[in-house]
C-alpha cells in the first residue's frame, strides 16, 4: 500500500524528472546544465531558459547550499504529514549552481537555530526508497 502511494508521488513529477531521481538513487544530486551556455536551471525543461538551446545534460552538484528562506509547517496538509508536523521547509540555493533553488525539508535544526544565509548540506536518502527525499541539515 505505502509503496504504491510512493510510486504515485514519483509519477506526479513526470518523466522530465527521471534523471534527477536516477542520480539521487546513485547518491548524487544533479541539476540540468545547458551545454551551449553552461548555465544551470531548475526545474527540468526541454530547452534552456537562458539561451533556448536543446543540448541539456544532468550534472552533479556538491550538495552545499545556502538557506534562502524557510518556514515551519504545522498543519498536516497530506496524510503522511500527520505524524510528522511540525516540519521545517526551506528554500535553498546551491553554492555550485547559482540561481538554482530547491524547496526541501530542513532536519536536525531547531527553529531558533535557523538563519537565512546559513550553510547547509544535502542529505541524500540511502537504500532503494521508491520516492527518495532530499533533505538538508547544517553544514
Ligand atoms: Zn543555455
Amino acid at each position: 500500500m505505502s509503496v504504491a502511494v510512493e510510486f504515485d508521488k514519483e509519477a506526479r513529477f513526470g518523466p522530465e524528472f527521471r534523471g534527477f531521481w536516477d542520480d539521487v538513487r546513485q547518491g548524487r544530486l544533479s541539476f540540468p546544465r545547458c551545454r551551449a551556455c553552461g548555465k544551470r536551471h531548475w526545474y527540468p525543461m526541454k530547452r534552456c531558459p537562458h539561451c533556448q538551446a536543446a543540448d541539456i545534460a544532468w550534472q552533479p552538484v556538491s550538495g552545499r547550499a545556502t538557506l534562502y528562506t524557510w518556514s515551519v509547517v504545522r498543519h498536516p496538509f497530506t496524510e503522511d504529514l500527520k505524524a510528522r508536523v511540525p516540519v521545517t521547509i526551506g528554500l535553498v540555493e546551491f553554492a555550485d549552481a547559482p540561481g538554482v533553488r530547491l524547496i526541501t525539508e530542513l532536519i536536525d535544526l531547531k527553529p531558533e537555530e535557523i538563519r537565512i544565509g546559513m550553510q547547509l548540506q544535502a542529505v541524500l536518502p540511502t537504500g532503494n526508497e521508491p520516492c527518495p527525499k532530499i533533505r538538508f541539515r547544517a553544514a
